[in-house]
């Protein structure tokens, strides 16, 4: 999908006809080295397709990874939030707290299991969900809160375990952009009662397709096994009847085919090797981005907390409205323009007909709102080369200095 060569009456190249860059940047883009398609190669020469040995490899290295104790991978990012969910024990008539700002997933979890998705708005700062609006949006009915980690920089963990704990609900942190990323030394996978992960190709490591679900928590652990693969199980603890011979196995709750195949976790183990470089690469894309960016009065730079050592997934750039002659929309295609080719990292959730048509109206989350009128996701991703960022600050830049009111 090009959303970018749409004809209509963007502005021009600010140097007339010399666009900033001669090709095109995309906002995010994976990388594949030769020891990726080796991994994969490998796994279709020799391997199990599904259920084999790199399931359980993968997992022990997500364990590794982020010091959780169980790690229960599955086909998608979506799929993982959908039995964390189910194993929060999520039903017809709850309550599930999320942000408006993010993916359409993370309150669609709620939607599956007949639940209610509840909105609270975010920190104007930092864009993660604010745990005071969690707090006040707690019902009798609430079940679970599903804090999103936005553009990689962990949601603020202690104070919403805090509130769960008091209110007796289920932290779920969709954890899809925060692979990489620290919270007060400790890698986000393993602080709250479940951490989900995607592997989608724009995430900052992929197997094409992908997620998992992190747990120190063996019960819930439990649950995540049976609701991936149809609720079905051989384990004799969890079932009803004696076996009648050694083939046997029980559907003891209905699950779903969520399982992910060897050759997709044989792609995400050896993307995991190139993790460190990834993240350090992503690091230094950020550090030069915000550098350039706080010396621009019309632009706010993300607040970062301190409690975060962050691998970002998202590099949002914000404008500050009143100090510009152009509205974002007008940024975006002026960036398009330069050859820098963004997107619009998110529309909030309730502002979907789908959203609209379960009642949901504009209005509620006042933060995320106008958020979402300012901000623009600039280019980030591994492959980027020094010249491409550098391309990209001067093509802001120059948008922002010329349209500077
Ligand atoms: C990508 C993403 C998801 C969904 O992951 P998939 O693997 O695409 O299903 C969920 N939440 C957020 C915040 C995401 O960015």
């Amino acid at each position: 999908m090009d959303i970018y060569t749409k004809k209509d009456a963007g502005l021009p190249a600010i140097a007339g006809g010399k666009p900033v860059r001669e090709t095109k940047i995309y906002y995010g883009h994976q990388y594949i080295d030769e020891a990726d398609v080796e991994a994969v190669v490998d796994v279709l020469r020799h391997g199990d397709l599904t259920c084999g040995p790199k399931i359980r490899e993968l997992e022990d290295k997500l364990c590794r990874l982020t010091g959780a104790k169980y790690a229960a991978v599955c086909s998608n990012g979506t799929a993982a939030l959908h039995i964390s969910a189910l194993a929060a024990g999520v039903s017809e008539g709850d309550e599930v707290i999320t942000t408006p700002i993010t993916f359409a997933a993370s309150a669609n979890c709620a939607l599956y299991c007949g639940a209610r998705p509840v909105f609270a708005d975010i920190d104007p700062e930092t864009y993660n969900i604010d745990p005071q609006k969690v707090e006040e949006a707690v019902t009798e009915r609430t079940k679970a809160v599903v804090a999103v980690d936005y553009t990689g920089q962990s949601a603020a963990l202690d104070p919403l375990r805090e509130i769960c704990r008091q209110h007796n609900l289920v932290l779920i942190e969709d954890g899809a952009h925060v692979i990489g990323t620290k919270y007060r030394g400790q890698a986000n996978g393993s602080i709250a009662d479940m951490t989900t992960f995607s592997f989608h190709p724009v995430k900052t490591v992929t197997g094409g397709e992908g997620g998992a679900v992190l747990t120190n928590d063996e019960a819930l652990y439990q649950k995540l096994l049976l609701y991936r693969a149809h609720g079905i199980t051989r384990n004799a603890d969890l079932m009803t009847h004696e076996p009648d011979g050694p083939w046997y196995y029980e559907q003891v709750d209905l699950g779903y085919n969520y399982r992910m195949t060897d050759i997709q976790a044989a792609l995400i183990i050896s993307q995991l090797d190139k993790l460190p470089m990834f993240s350090r690469r992503r690091k230094e894309i950020v550090a030069r981005y915000n550098e350039a960016f706080a010396a621009l009065p019309s632009l706010f730079v993300q607040r970062e907390i301190p409690e975060s050592d962050t691998t970002r997934h998202l590099y949002i750039l914000r404008i500050v409205p009143e100090r510009l002659k152009i509205d974002r929309k007008q940024f975006f295609e002026a960036l398009a323009a330069e050859n820098v080719c963004c997107n619009v990292h998110y529309i909030p959730t309730y502002y979907f007909p789908y959203y609209e048509k379960l009642g949901y109206r504009r209005g509620l989350c006042p933060n995320a709102e106008k958020l979402y009128e300012e901000i623009i996701s600039l280019p980030l991703y591994y492959a980027m080369t020094d010249e491409d960022v550098e391309s990209v600050i001067t093509a802001v830049t120059r948008i922002a200095s010329y349209y500077a009111k």
